[in-house]
């Protein structure tokens, strides 16, 4: 049965998400939404999709209702002439504003209160509430902004309130605290599409992956059929779902997975970024989950502006955080601080980020996501100019099993969690929402816990920047080797020092300046700065980890990679009761590397 006229009845939406509520069972939920969709009229059928998922627009748009219990409590209470505290202990009771919504509702007459709230919108009291009035009232609450904001919202609610039947009341109010609890997950809206509208359940998906947006594709479809998906393009401004990776625990499986050959790329730690350029230069940057992010990286926004060269743009990334005087990066969990809303200024100063990117999906009206990687790559490098803050992801082609693996070490060694090995064939698509085999990840199982500190000599320095400038913004240190009298690098540090600190370093540190590596160092790094080895510090970190990069038991556990420190940080304690060759010595640093705690990185979180 097609449905007819222009609008459906709220109480005909709410008696279906009765019946959804009440199943377990996934293919009746589909039917039953299939169902109401049939009875729905196309126009506002996007309205009905959204209030089912809990939502007034697709999340990346970030539309908020603004709504907290109380103010809804407040609402109900305006309504019905039902004293709050009533409704509040009601709620407490019931632990439900939705069944506490529709008690209320149901046992008072509406009052004066809900009357005059009628004479103010000037609707009847028996006119029925439909989906679109319902939507259209929620979105007002949503855009209701500035002084006064708060007694609008109230105002709104109370006047659907007042004209809502109890039932009705009950998924009004549980909607706007954000908790329908329906738990209708997108894939069960595109197979009651496919169902209602006889559309194939695979070109709705392509739909979903280019245009995330379900009340949008519903309505298309619903107005012009599965014509009307070949309408769907990929849109700056718009979230593309992001292309996943599997997982394979060897080198030689992946190579062989992906024909002998692949694009590896450093794996980094941080923050998965889309970032937009739409045409009138607005740059939104979108996160794994496809919310809107931009607020939190107002520096990013700048820096891409700066550094790529294109009018129009979709390109992939991730944003890490960094320590600005020695370019190391530091450990994911600091960009948390970037999503407080209120100061971002402030958090902009104290965590500062770089942003590596790694793909291009949309060049100036060009959609490229059918492009091979290889193409895709050379793209990239066509529009990007590297800047302080922005660069491309350090990659490698490489068709050997062995030479994966050292690069896997130099990646982590350098920070990032592993490497992602990249299929360069003639098929390798941007996959758009796949988890396919032409990403194949390569992460540690295992990370390590380091508890104890280590006392290592500084043989080394590299200038600092910024507000660092003029004194060593990180130090080289080394380990002591007993058997050769010599200092093995074992990490930069270049965290917990405080402006004193820095200061009285370098009065500590000049004296024993030299202008060459002393010949008891045993160095891959060139510091800008070389000493004697004299000066002793205390040093905690993460774990220590296997790197190419430092000579610390190089050889010991695996031929041409060495030990080091993963983020490293002094404690605050100047060892000047030690000698360097008290300092910790090569031999403890292999141990205590063997003898290291594990710890098993879940799939899914980060180290
Ligand atoms: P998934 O994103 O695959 O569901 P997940 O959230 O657990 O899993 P990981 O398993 O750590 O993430 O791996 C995928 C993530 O790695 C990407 O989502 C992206 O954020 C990140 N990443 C870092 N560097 C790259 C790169 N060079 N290419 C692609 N992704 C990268």
């Amino acid at each position: 049965m097609a449905a007819s006229g222009s609008d459906i009845k709220f109480i005909d939406v709410v008696k279906a998400l009765e019946s959804i509520e009440a199943t377990t069972q996934r293919t009746v939920m589909a039917k039953l939404l299939s169902s109401l969709l049939k009875r729905t009229p196309p126009n506002v059928i996007d309205k009905v999709i959204y209030f089912i998922l809990g939502q007034l627009r697709p999340d990346w748009e970030g539309v908020e209702l603004g709504v907290a219990e109380k103010l809804t409590f407040r609402a109900i209470a305006n309504a019905t002439g039902v004293p709050v505290k009533q409704v509040e202990d009601l709620y407490k009771r019931l632990g439900d504003v939705g069944e506490t919504a529709r008690r209320v509702m149901g046992s008072k007459p509406q009052q004066a209160g809900g009357k005059s709230i009628l004479e103010f919108f000037g609707g009847g009291a028996t006119e029925e509430l439909t989906m679109g009035k319902v939507y259209d009232t929620l979105m007002s609450i949503a855009r209701a902004s500035g002084e006064g904001a708060q007694d609008t919202k109230v105002k709104l609610l109370t006047y659907l309130f007042s004209r809502a039947k109890p039932e009705e009341a009950k998924y009004i109010a549980r909607f706007v605290i954000g908790r329908l609890r329906l738990g209708v997950a997108d894939m069960t809206i595109l197979d009651a599409l496919s169902d209602a509208y006889k559309v194939p359940r695979d070109a709705l998906e392509r739909a979903y992956h280019i245009y995330p947006d379900l009340g949008y594709i519903a309505k298309m479809v619903a107005q012009e059929g599965q014509n009307a998906l070949a309408k769907i393009h990929v849109t700056p401004g718009v979230p593309i779902q992001p292309m996943l990776a599997e997982r394979l625990n060897t080198p030689t499986e992946i190579l062989a997975k992906l024909g002998g050959v692949a694009m590896v790329e450093y794996k980094y730690d941080g923050e998965r970024a889309q970032v937009h350029k739409t045409r009138d230069g607005e740059v939104r940057i979108f996160s794994r989950r496809l919310e809107n992010i931009t607020h939190a990286y107002p520096d990013v926004v700048e820096y891409v502006k700066e550094a790529i060269d294109a009018k129009e743009f979709i390109v992939e990334g991730e944003i890490i955080a960094i320590d600005p005087d020695t370019g190391e990066f530091r450990p994911f969990q600091e960009l948390m601080h970037r999503k407080r809303k209120h100061d971002i200024k402030e958090a902009m100063k104290e965590y500062p980020v770089n942003i590596f990117l790694f793909d291009v999906m949309y060049v100036d009206g060009q959609d490229l996501t059918n492009l091979p990687l290889i193409d895709r790559k050379r793209k990239l490098l066509e529009i990007l100019k590297p800047s302080e803050y922005v660069h491309l992801a350090t990659w490698r082609i490489i068709n050997d099993a062995e030479e994966l693996d050292k690069f896997f070490h130099e990646a982590i060694s350098d920070g990032c969690e592993g490497v992602m090995c990249k299929s360069i064939k003639a098929d390798s698509i941007y996959e758009m929402g796949a988890r396919g085999w032409l990403w194949i990840k390569y992460k540690r199982d295992y990370r390590s816990e380091l508890t104890d500190t280590l006392d290592l000599v500084v043989v080394g320095a590299f200038w600092g920047r910024g507000k660092r400038a003029g004194t060593y913004g990180a130090l080289l240190i080394a380990a002591y080797d007993p058997k050769t009298d010599q200092f093995y690098t074992v990490s930069k540090v270049g965290s917990g020092f405080t402006d004193e600190d820095l200061v009285k370093l370098k009065q500590m540190l000049d004296p024993y300046r030299i202008p060459h590596r002393h010949p008891r160092v045993v160095s891959k790094m060139e510091p800008d700065v070389w000493f004697v080895p004299a000066v002793v510090l205390e040093i905690i970190g993460a774990e220590i980890t296997l790197s190419p990069l430092h000579t610390c038991c190089m050889g010991a556990v695996r031929p041409d990679v060495g030990l080091a420190i993963r983020f490293p940080r002094f404690t605050g304690r100047y060892r000047t009761d030690k000698s360097p060759e008290q300092a910790t010595t090569v031999d403890e640093i292999l141990e205590m590397y063997k003898e290291q705690k594990k710890v098993k990185i879940e799939e899914g979180a980060n180290p």
